[in-house]
Order: structure tokens, then sequence, then C-alpha cells
């Protein structure tokens, strides 16, 4: 079994551990509406993607 050489000082521990944390969700507006929208995905506002409407509008 591969055991650690020396003990790893809180230190070091958490200067590793600085990169962990989970980032938050990131949001763009929407170049339709400019409703806040995740990247990548179609608007929930107005169902458009990629400067087309790629579903039914859900405020009908
Ligand atoms: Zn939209």
């Amino acid at each position: 079994m591969a055991v650690p050489k020396s003990k790893v000082s809180k230190s070091r521990r958490n200067m590793r551990r600085s990169h962990d944390a989970l980032a938050p969700n990131s949001y763009h507006e929407c170049s339709n509406c400019g409703e806040l929208k995740r990247p990548h995905h179609v608007c929930s506002a107005c169902g458009h993607y990629d400067g087309r409407e790629v579903m039914e509008s859900e405020s009908l």
C-alpha cells in the first residue's frame, strides 16, 4: 500500500483544497428576450436557442 512519506500540514492541505470550491452556476442574457438563461440551454422564457425558436413558448 502506498503510504505518505510525511504528514501534510494544515496549511498545505488547505492550500490544495483552495481550488475545490464549487463555482456558482453561470447565467447569460437570452439574445432574443433578455431573460437570464444557462449557457448552451434553450431559453426557458421564450424557447429560443441560437437565434431561432426551437420550443413552444412557455408563456402562451
Ligand atoms: Zn429568451
